[in-house]
């Protein structure tokens, strides 16, 4: 079972990956993981991404998908993956879908969690984070102390509500084409309702998908 997880940032797609993981029997990957450890290990592929970083460029899709594809050569996969910040855009859709389709794969499901804007700026602004350490916190105050080490928490200024309001309004202008683009291709779009407490949205999901 190959399944895309979709969302806006603050959506708790990170928070519902391990889960699902779990709960389905497959291993999640994450773009940014992947794309650090083939860097860290040298790969051809990984040597070529840190070019680009070194440039402080993006690095193209062509060279993350192919990083992806690497990776999905391992046995672990074998019987499935979980998709976590794979898919932004258009391209991004179509490269994962011809990568897959060199594997004698597709995407069986994509998951996409909705939650209400408003409710993602009131998420990210009670979110603090330790200045020294980094460690985030929920629900805690900035010049709080921080548990792990003493440092002073402080809200990060992209979780401020303007900047997260215009990074949401990024994202809507991204992602309603990879919608439709699903749409069209015959992809299944699994919509579940994000809110509420992690759990629900766990059984929600697994729900949706049948399980
Ligand atoms: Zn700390």
């Amino acid at each position: 079972m190959n399944i895309v997880l979709f969302g806006k940032p603050g959506s708790g797609k990170g928070t519902q990956a391990p889960r699902l993981a779990e709960a389905l029997g497959v291993p999640t990957l994450a773009t940014g993981n992947v794309l650090r450890d083939a860097v860290k290990a040298g790969t051809p592929l990984g040597r070529e991404a840190k070019a680009f970083m070194d440039r402080g460029d993006l690095v193209p899709d062509q060279v993350i998908l192919g990083i992806i594809r690497d990776e999905l050569a391992k046995s672990e996969y074998a019987r499935g993956v979980i998709l976590d910040g794979v898919v932004r855009t258009v391209p991004q859709a179509e490269g994962l879908a011809a990568m897959l389709e060199g594997l004698g794969r597709a995407v069986d499901a994509v998951v996409s969690f909705e939650v209400p804007d408003e409710e993602i700026v009131k998420r990210m602004s009670s979110r603090t984070v330790c200045s020294t350490c980094q460690t985030p916190y929920s629900g805690r105050q900035p010049g709080d102390t921080c548990e792990k080490c003493g440092g002073t928490l402080g809200r990060r200024s992209d979780d401020e509500p303007e900047a997260v309001r215009n990074r949401l309004k990024v994202f809507q202008a991204q992602t309603s084409p990879v919608f439709d683009w699903y749409r069209r291709n015959g992809g299944r779009l699994v919509v579940v309702d994000a809110t509420g407490a992690v759990g629900d949205v766990t059984q929600r999901v697994m729900h949706a998908l049948g399980r």
